[in-house]
């Protein structure tokens, strides 16, 4: 295996310029066919229908994220996330919880799918999806009311007004729980959970971005420019992870509900003994991002300037770079908080703790593969589907420290890149 390193230290703009050319110089952005081959059918679950505020255009377009995300919930080959929750029984560690299969009935490859597609289609009958200002890309509620009540609040999102909301939404949140059956409220007001009673019936909000970028696309696509075709397949990726992410979420709580407290507070459960042990708090939708693509998918230009965010530019054009977190990139830092970038003879303070900012970076061919029909032949094995990147990318970037406030505004980073190529 033969290693190449680029080192950089500088000011964002200049450090984003470096690295970008070096991962083009190397290969990173070529991709053969941009085009998505994919003509499986829409699952249910993403039928127009269940849009409830997206055009007919911006559905259209939005087509390869559908059955990319079809394949990422049908597919034989990657459905092991989903069967163990789907079976699993949620056993407590520590103050948290997770699913354990011991005690489940052993069940054939044949039960279990069939099991699964039901819930799935059950799954299809109560859920919906809107769009809205949604910080963090999309969120799953228990109810449609409760997801009512958080897009059409005229609140805005981080504001005073915010505990109001919160409060508001709990309300909301209780009456529905109630409404459902699945708790009652006590005396002293405290809802309390009537075990095996009641189901949820999740509803999604996706961030309003997404309709908005696919609205705004020319009716002929072979128009787009080569920046442009970059752009669209990392947010038609994005939205296919963004999708089984919150599919995830609902599985916490249907068809069943996994692990609620006597008072009715609803716990996320690790999916395996082994994740509780590593991760703090549990997410679904970030277990399910690991098992199929070996780590959390994000975009590293976020990583460049905490103050960027790939869903505010509106240009459309924008390069973004995909990436993955991963527990590997835990702990390799030996406990400094910052070190520092020394520059014209000025030292900047930079940060070394933010464990999530080492990651693989995931070259566009790999995501392009995705959402092309060879990826997907029935004689492909499951490591073939889920396979890493073949040639071994990895970023590590150190943002600006800004200690306790007294720090002076800057805007140096230090970042490096790695990449690893297997000889022949
Ligand atoms: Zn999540």
């Amino acid at each position: 295996m033969t290693r190449y390193k680029i080192e950089i230290e500088n000011r964002i703009d200049a450090a984003r310029t470096e690295a970008t050319a070096f991962l083009r110089n190397n290969g990173f952005f070529d991709v053969a066919q941009y085009e998505c081959d994919l003509d499986n059918p829409i699952h249910a679950l993403f039928s127009q229908a269940k849009f409830l505020d997206i055009s007919h255009k911006a559905y259209k377009h939005m087509a390869p994220a559908l059955r990319l995300a079809t394949y990422l919930v049908e597919d034989p080959r990657v459905l092991g996330w989903f069967h163990h929750q789907m079976q699993g029984t949620a056993r407590p560690f520590g103050n948290k919880a997770y699913l354990s299969l011991q005690g489940v009935k052993q069940s054939t490859d044949e039960e279990i799918s069939f099991e699964w597609r039901s819930s799935l289609d059950s799954l299809a009958n109560v859920l919906t999806w809107r769009t809205g200002d949604i910080p963090d890309h999309a969120h799953t509620f228990l109810f449609p009311e409760v997801r009512e009540a958080f897009l059409d609040s005229s609140l805005p999102f981080m504001s005073g007004t915010e505990i109001q909301r919160s409060k508001m939404l709990v309300r909301v949140h209780d009456e529905a729980m109630i409404a459902a059956g699945i708790a009652v409220k006590a005396e002293d007001e405290r809802l309390l959970y009537r075990a095996g009673q009641g189901r949820f019936s999740p509803a999604i909000a996706l961030e309003k971005f997404y309709p908005e970028y696919f609205e705004s696309l020319p009716d002929d696509m072979s128009r787009l420019t080569e920046a442009q075709n970059e752009y669209h397949l990392c947010l038609q990726f994005l939205l296919a992870v963004t999708i089984v992410h919150e599919l995830a979420h609902c599985l916490n709580v249907f068809p069943n509900i996994k692990c609620m407290t006597a008072n009715a507070q609803l716990l996320d459960t690790h999916a395996t003994k082994q994740e509780a042990t590593i991760f703090g708090e549990a997410e679904s939708g970030n277990s399910l991002e690991r098992f199929l693509f070996g780590g959390r998918i994000s975009f590293a230009n976020l990583t460049l300037d905490p103050s960027w965010h790939e869903l505010q530019d509106r240009t459309h054009t924008t390069l973004l770079i995909p990436a993955a977190k991963t527990e590997i990139s835990r702990g390799q830092y030996d406990g400094r908080s910052y070190s520092s970038v020394e520059m014209h003879g000025r030292c900047y303070p930079v940060t070394a703790l933010h464990d999530g900012y080492a990651k693989i970076l995931l070259p566009l061919q790999w995501v392009a593969d995705w959402f092309r029909k060879e990826h997907w032949i029935y004689e492909r094995s499951f490591d073939d589907c889920l396979a890493p990147p073949a040639v071994g990318w990895r970023m590590h970037v150190e943002i600006p420290y800004t200690g306790d406030g007294d720090e002076e505004q800057h805007d140096v980073v230090r970042m490096e890149i790695f990449m690893d190529v297997k000889e022949a």
